[in-house]
C-alpha cells in the first residue's frame, strides 16, 4: 500500500468541561483522577503510535468537553508538534487555558479551533487570549454557535479580532427554520462561509474520504469512519488495521457538521480550506479577504 496522507480525529475519554453552557450536555461535569488518568494513558499511547507511523498525518483533537486545560494534552499537542510526520495537529478548544504552553510547541504545525461562549466569559478576555496567540504566531480560527441573541457579540468580536482570523458561526439548528433572510445576510457579513455549515448536505450513498484517509480514534485505539457513524472499523493498535481503510459512501441521510462535511467528496472543500481544513481555516483570499 503506498503511503498515505491521514486526517485522524482523536477523542479520549475525558469528558467535562470548566464551562456551563446552557445547551451543552458537558457543562460544569468532572472526571475523577483517576479517569482523568486512565484518559491521559491512552493519549500517550496515542502519541506514541503517530510517532511510529510512516504517513503524513493531520490531528484534530474534538474532546467531549475542554481538555486543553489538562497539562498532559498540551504536551501532546507539543510532542506532536514536533513530529516529522505530522502536517498539523490541532484542537478544539474554549481557550480557558493558560497559553504559555505554545511557546514549547512548534507554530508551524500546531493550531486551535477556538470557540467563543459569550454567556461563559467576557469579550475583553476573551480577545486577550486571542491576542496572546496571534502576537504568538499561532494559527487559529474562532468561532460561536450564531444563537439570536450573542449576533451583536459576535459582530463585535469580528471587529475586534484582526482580519486575517477567520472567524465563523455554526448555525443553530435544534429550532426548524430558526435564521429568516435578514438574520443570514447579518451572518454572512460576519461568516462568508456560513451557508456551508447552514446546510444540511445531502450524504446518502455519497462518496466520503471517512473511512478512506480519514477516521475517528478513541481512547482504546478504535476506528470509526466519522464521529457520525459509530461501528468499529478496527483498532489502530492490530498490525493489519490499514486493510480497513477503504473508499466508501455514507449511510446517514445528512452530513451537517463541519469536521463531517468536510470528507463529502463532491463538495471538494480542500479547494476551500487548503491546509487549514484541521482547524477549520479556510482560504479567505476566496472571498477577497486580505491577511494583515
Ligand atoms: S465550553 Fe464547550 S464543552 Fe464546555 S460547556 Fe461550553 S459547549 Fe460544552
Ligand atoms: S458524509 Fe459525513 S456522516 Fe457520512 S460518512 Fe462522511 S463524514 Fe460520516
Amino acid at each position: 500500500m503506498s503511503l498515505q496522507s491521514w486526517h485522524i480525529t482523536y477523542r479520549g475519554s475525558l469528558s467535562s468541561c470548566n464551562y456551563d453552557c446552557g445547551y451543552c450536555p458537558f457543562a460544569k461535569t468532572s472526571n475523577t483522577r483517576s479517569e482523568l488518568q486512565e484518559d491521559y494513558k491512552s493519549l500517550d499511547q496515542f502519541v506514541n503510535w503517530v510517532h511510529q507511523r510512516q504517513e503524513q498525518i493531520r490531528i484534530l483533537f474534538t474532546p467531549w468537553g475542554e481538555s486543553l486545560v489538562r497539562k498532559p494534552y498540551q504536551q501532546a499537542i507539543i510532542r506532536l508538534s514536533h513530529a516529522p510526520n505530522i502536517n498539523r495537529v490541532a484542537i478544539q478548544t474554549n481557550l480557558s487555558c493558560n497559553l504559555e504552553w505554545v511557546k514549547k510547541a512548534n507554530n508551524a504545525k500546531i493550531a486551535l479551533w477556538v470557540t467563543y461562549h459569550p454567556s461563559q466569559t467576557t469579550l475583553e478576555k476573551f480577545i486577550n487570549k486571542c491576542t496572546y496567540l496571534f502576537q504568538n504566531n499561532v494559527r487559529f480560527s474562532v468561532g460561536s454557535v450564531g444563537l439570536k441573541q450573542d449576533l451583536g457579540l459576535i459582530e463585535q468580536l469580528r471587529i475586534l479580532l484582526p482580519q486575517s482570523v477567520y472567524l465563523w458561526v455554526n448555525a443553530y439548528k435544534d429550532k426548524p427554520s430558526y435564521y429568516n433572510n435578514s438574520d443570514i445576510n447579518r451572518i454572512l457579513k460576519i461568516d462568508p462561509f456560513f451557508d456551508l455549515n447552514h446546510k444540511n448536505h445531502a450524504s446518502l450513498g455519497e462518496a466520503c474520504f471517512a473511512g478512506e484517509t480519514s477516521f475517528m480514534v478513541n481512547h482504546n485505539g478504535d476506528i470509526q469512519r466519522c464521529h457520525f457513524i459509530k461501528n468499529k472499523l478496527a483498532n489502530i493498535y492490530d498490525g493489519n488495521f490499514t486493510q480497513s481503510l477503504k473508499p466508501r459512501s455514507c449511510n446517514l441521510d445528512i452530513c451537517d457538521c463541519h469536521i463531517g462535511y468536510i470528507n463529502l467528496k463532491k463538495l471538494n472543500l480542500n479547494k476551500v480550506f487548503k491546509n487549514g481544513m484541521v482547524e477549520r481555516i479556510p482560504n479567505l483570499k476566496i472571498y477577497n479577504i486580505s491577511g494583515e
